[in-house]
């Protein structure tokens, strides 16, 4: 490893949008965040048995051979079978895109037809046997996956991912730094040892805040809540208020240590340069100190 390589970086999250027009604003997002020299950029793709090639391969394809940036496909098992994913693979490796993040995907009630992999673990095995020249990365919970049984049988799974072959994690978004913290901790006393990306999702706005009370299994620190609170009928207050807390949550995370940030931008790049605005010097103490 070269003296930078291990050094806390910034990566970002984007969606592939459904529409035309969307499209077009993604490339203009994507053009945007380039300048903002992100480690990688990943690209979800929808647990639904659609053309994979024409969404999350056709953003990775701009991302890795126009903007020259390292891309992670995202790839849901449970919407694909093994011919698929070594179609997928083969694209992949056609278009220099050599990392992917190797998930199980949400069990949706429309997804009638058993997949050919049951876990992520499944498809990780398949990709380190079929294409290991591929970087695998796998999903991680510090708050657990909501349909782990416990703690440890979470951390057990975690495990087999990685000895399956997946050589780092991103983590699911978390408000409270300390869940992340005890994590790390459980899987160090766990012997999991990869690297593991802290996910950070600003919340900027009340559709958003209010999706998040909804369905979120996010511990929410009291502080988020006061904030959510006072601000909730005044947008800009609200956007900037959601900021500070990010960037509050990314000091915090690169003071301790943490192995790298991943922004769910959600596509909107003006978040993403303000945070890169308040946390660039403390990304280039990172590299510096490394
Ligand atoms: P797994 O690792 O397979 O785990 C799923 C559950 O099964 C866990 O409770 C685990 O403990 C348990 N488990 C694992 N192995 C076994 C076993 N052998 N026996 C019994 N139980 C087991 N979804 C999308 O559809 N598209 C995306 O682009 C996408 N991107 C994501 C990016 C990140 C960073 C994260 C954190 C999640 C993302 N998701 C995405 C959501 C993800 O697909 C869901 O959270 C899904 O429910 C679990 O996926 P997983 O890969 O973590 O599954």
């Amino acid at each position: 490893m070269t003296k930078n390589e291990s050094a806390a970086r910034l990566s970002f999250e984007v969606f592939p949008p459904n529409t035309d027009v969307g499209t077009s604003k993604l490339l203009t997002t994507l053009d945007e965040l380039k300048s903002l020299s992100p480690s990688f950029i990943s690209v979800t793709c929808s647990n639904k048995r659609e053309n994979i090639e024409n969404t999350t391969i056709k953003v990775a394809d701009y991302v890795t051979n126009v903007l020259n940036i390292p891309t992670v496909a995202h790839l849901p098992a449970c919407a694909l079978n093994q011919k698929q994913v070594e179609n997928i693979l083969k694209r992949c490796a056609e278009l220099n895109i050599n990392r992917v993040l190797a998930l199980r995907g949400d069990l949706t009630p429309d997804l009638s037809t058993p997949s050919d992999f049951k876990y992520a673990s499944d498809l990780i095995e398949f990709i380190q046997s079929t294409a290991p020249d591929f970087k695998i990365s796998g999903a991680c919970y510090p708050e657990c996956h909501p349909e782990s049984q416990s703690v440890i049988s979470d951390l057990h799974y975690l495990k087999q991912k990685m000895d399956a072959g997946c050589q780092e994690f991103i983590s699911q978004f978390f408000l409270d730094n300390e869940c992340f913290y005890q994590f790390q901790e459980r899987c160090a006393l766990s012997d999991i040892n990869i690297p593991i990306l802290a996910g950070i999702m600003p919340i900027i706005n009340r559709k958003q805040a209010l999706r998040l009370l909804k369905t979120s299994h996010t511990h929410l620190p009291r502080k988020f809540v006061a904030m959510l609170d006072k601000y909730e009928h005044n947008p800009i207050a609200l956007r900037d208020a959601g900021l500070a807390y990010a960037i509050d949550q990314i000091v915090d995370l690169l003071t301790q240590g943490v192995s790298g940030i991943h922004l769910y931008t959600m596509n909107n790049s003006q978040t993403a340069k303000a945070i890169h605005a308040a946390t660039a010097s403390l990304f280039e103490e990172a590299c510096s100190t490394h």
